[in-house]
């Protein structure tokens, strides 16, 4: 099919809930995508930090081939090699106890929630089930993630949402301190990522965690967006040296197939007991055989590749000083970049895409999110394509 025939087809048949960019892709390869017409794309977003791996990486496609012919799913009623791999693999890499394995991030923070409040039930009983988050936060789009998300935009139409969630300003610690006795967590990104690509300071996070252990306050990092290498360790949380309570992963975690999850530590491992949770698709094997691939892949060099790729790519967009673009910031290849007054973000991004450059934008500004495998090559093509077309 051509471009115009997909698109046609799309809007005719597909719920016109997405506001696409006119771009209809048919493969990639490395950190490059192209259209049926064959035309070259530079992807700067990796499926919204989805592609760590890119596109056509060869051991992850012969996994997923070989898992889907000897088995593409049996309940959790049973055991499978794969999902028990991945687990062991994820526990062992960051000291948490025991994996939830589910199929998306609003899911895997649902999960987080619910475990949260078990967990104060079963010790304190009723009462104490607020869940703090943060201002300016993401965490989901079911009804009861869309009230834990810190952004009023997202608390319309869909009445009544689920009770139970208070906000408190990033990096406010006092907010927290006077939080009052109804409180059985503190739910956080270490890096918003929707809200503008926003790093907590390490200290209010290292404080928020003592804080949370002295209260028995679960703390749930929401590491849907920074989790699985993209900032440049496993887990963001391992920069910010602290170990929470749980920390849920999806968007990176298999390489591109659905899959997500939360770990949770020793003192959480029995909350959610047989018939307190489930769900029919998690930890499918061919999903956990796709993550083993990214585990092997994702080593100690190739975290620091990503930090060194991070810092390439920043120092090359604030050289290139373009009249639209203000200050980068983010962790890793999670950059954000401001955007100046009298630019919008949605236009730099489509005039980007137009000239062959994909790019996303969060809050304000610019985010760049791309595959974890990206060249050094593809990286200055792209910073080529942004002079070009914002000079
Ligand atoms: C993307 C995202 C989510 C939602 O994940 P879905 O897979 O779309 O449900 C939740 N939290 C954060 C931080 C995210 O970036």
């Amino acid at each position: 099919m051509t471009s115009q025939e997909i698109k046609d087809l799309t809007q005719q048949y597909i719920m016109n809930t997405y506001g696409r960019f006119p771009v209809a892709v048919d493969h990639g390869e490395g950190a490059r995508l192209y259209d049926p017409e064959g035309r070259e794309y530079i992807d700067f977003t990796s499926g919204i930090g989805v592609t760590d791996l890119g596109y056509g990486f060869q051991p992850w496609t012969e996994a997923i081939t070989a898992q889907a012919g000897k088995l593409g799913h049996v309940s959790n009623l049973f055991y499978t090699e794969p999902a028990a791999r991945l687990a062991e693999v994820l526990c062992k890499r960051t000291g948490e106890s025991c994996v939830f394995f589910a199929n998306g991030g609003g899911e895997a923070n649902e999960g987080m929630i619910k475990m949260a409040r078990k967990y104060s039930f079963d010790k304190y009983g009723q009462g104490r089930s607020t869940i703090i988050t943060l201002k300016n936060s993401f965490h989901g789009r079911t009804i009861t993630t869309l009230k834990a998300t810190g952004q009023d935009v997202f608390h319309n139409y869909f009445f009544p949402f689920t009770e139970g969630f208070r906000y408190a300003g990033a990096n406010d610690l006092s907010a927290l301190e006077t939080a009052g006795d109804d409180v059985c967590a503190v739910m956080v990104e270490l890096v918003q990522g929707e809200g503008g690509v926003l790093p907590l300071d390490k200290d209010y996070v290292q404080a928020a965690a003592k804080l949370c252990a002295g209260r028995d306050w679960l703390l749930l990092v929401d590491e849907v967006q920074t989790g699985v290498g993209r900032t440049g360790s496993l887990f963001a949380f391992q920069q910010y040296g602290i170990l929470p309570d749980a920390v849920s992963f999806a968007k990176g975690i298999a390489g591109g197939l659905p899959m997500s999850g939360f770990l949770a530590g020793e003192k959480c491992r029995d909350v959610l007991g047989p018939g307190t949770h489930a769900t029919t698709f998690g930890a499918n094997p061919v999903c956990a055989a796709a993550g083993l691939v990214v585990q092997k892949t994702l080593d100690g060099a190739f975290l620091e590749a990503v930090k060194a790729k991070g810092d390439h790519l920043r120092r090359g967009i604030e050289a290139l000083n373009l009249p639209c673009f203000g200050k980068t910031r983010g962790l890793g290849l999670m950059i954000g970049i401001e955007v100046e007054n009298g630019y919008t973000n949605k236009d730099i991004a489509n005039r980007l895409i137009e000239n062959g450059l994909l790019v996303l934008t969060a809050g304000p500004g610019m985010r760049l999110l791309p595959p974890l495998v990206i060249t050094e090559a593809e990286m200055d093509r792209g910073l080529e394509i942004m002079k070009k077309t914002l000079s």
